[in-house]
């Protein structure tokens, strides 16, 4: 058996990035993957603007308070001239700052008299005070994003900031996604007692859109080593992935492997780690293949610590390090040795103190453990059972978990 880790970098050696890109419109890039560095082309701020609603002053003198009022600037209607010494204008919060004025005070430390032609501070004014330099935030030719970084709703306002209204992104990764098992019928469709809903797509489906991906949801295939293979083979065609669940496994109906194993490459299919286990990584025609198990907890799972790092490489996007902290076990954790155990856990913070808790019933086919989860608890396999109060690291689920 491979540990986790064995496992991530055998798929990581394998992967190669796609070189594909295409260009797009800032508008459509949220998830997408930077297929180039992006510098900017401008200072940011584009010049020295006020922070404040108040008064920008030409300061000479450190306690001067009062200063005659030549006129005023609003964010896009600059003052047009130049301040000397003793002269202040009103300025509005983003208005730039004209030539010689050194220092921007606060309205509510002002006040003028009934003519507006005077200003007297109430307190003597600090040098550059609530003046946003020019270039402060970013200068020009400063690179912003690197090739392969993967755009959020933020990084897109950053670029609007920018002025960049177009970006070349790697072309879409293109998942094909299938259930397998006699057993699953659609939510939706009549079930016999001994038939369960297909849940595994559902979630999985959600979770690749969520990663960015494009996904070919080419639907159920019952355990039929012909059919598999056809769908397989299919699926080879259009895709440069393919995620199966169920059947990897070695019971009497898991025919995924054997299928791999006869039209294409198994990789390896024991992975030491609980939820999970079975998991077979191979390549059939050009696409690559990644069979999870069919337990609920286990597909989710496996597709998050073991897929995901691979197929984001596939996608051409730079490694990130998901997010893990060390907290305080708020209670026992269970745990034999052997496989690393992702358990579900409840991050609670009560009196500033943080302390994971089990999210109940860790059993792999109970999708509602990782409903209510809002961490995984990251437990090595050598890990025995944990005590309350010990220390214990866990990964916080964020996208494209929840
Ligand atoms: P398998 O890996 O095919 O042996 O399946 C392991 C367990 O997961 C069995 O209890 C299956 O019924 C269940 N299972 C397999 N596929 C799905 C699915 N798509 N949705 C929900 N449960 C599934
Ligand atoms: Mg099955």
């Amino acid at each position: 058996m491979l540990s986790v880790k064995e496992a991530i970098q055998h798929m990581l050696k394998s992967v190669h990035p796609v070189t594909e890109s295409e260009t797009l419109s800032i508008d459509a890039g949220v998830d997408r993957i930077l297929a180039q560095d992006v510098l900017s082309t401008v200072d940011i701020p584009a010049y020295d603007n006020s922070a404040m609603d108040g008064f920008a002053l030409h300061l000479t003198e450190p306690n001067q308070t009062g200063f005659t009022v030549v006129g005023q600037a609003l964010a896009g209607h600059p003052f047009q001239g130049q301040l000397v010494p003793g002269q202040a204008i009103r300025i509005m919060t983003g208005a730039q700052v004209p030539q010689g004025a050194n220092a921007v005070v606060p309205i509510e430390n002002t006040e003028q008299d009934k003519e507006g032609e005077q200003v007297r501070l109430f307190n003597p004014a600090q040098l550059h005070a609530h003046i946003r330099k020019r270039g402060e935030e970013l200068v020009c030719g400063a690179t912003v994003f690197s090739t392969g970084h993967q755009l959020t709703p933020v990084d897109i306002g950053l670029l609007a900031s920018l002025g960049v209204a177009k970006i070349d992104v790697f072309k879409r990764l293109q998942v094909a996604l299938f259930s397998t098992g006699d057993e699953l019928v659609l939510p939706g469709q009549t079930r016999r007692p001994d038939q369960i809903y297909d849940s595994n797509r559902f979630v999985l489906h959600a979770m690749l859109e969520r990663a960015g991906f494009s996904v070919l949801n080419l639907g159920l295939i019952p355990d039929n080593k012909q059919e598999i293979a056809d769908a397989f083979m299919q699926a080879s065609t259009q895709a440069d992935a393919i995620i199966c669940s169920g059947g990897v496994s070695v019971g009497d109906a898991d025919y995924t492997k054997q299928v791999i194993d006869a039209h294409g490459d198994v990789g390896f299919w024991k992975v030491a780690m609980k939820p999970g286990k079975p998991f077979a990584f191979g390549k059939v025609n050009g696409s690559w293949f990644f069979g999870l198990p069919g337990n609920p907890v286990s597909a989710t799972i496996t597709l998050q610590q073991l897929a995901l790092p691979a197929l984001y490489q596939l996608a051409g996007r730079r490694s990130v390090e998901p997010l893990e902290i060390v907290v305080t076990a708020g209670e026992t954790l269970k745990k034999r040795p052997g496989r690393a155990d992702f358990q579900r856990g409840i991050l609670r913070t009560e009196n500033g103190i943080t302390q994971v808790f089990s999210a109940g019933n860790q059993g792999s086919g109970m999708l509602s453990s990782v409903a209510k989860a809002n961490c995984l608890i990251l437990l090595d396999a050598e890990q025995g059972t944990l005590e309350r109060g010990e220390l214990v690291r866990v990964q916080v689920l964020e996208k494209p978990f929840r």
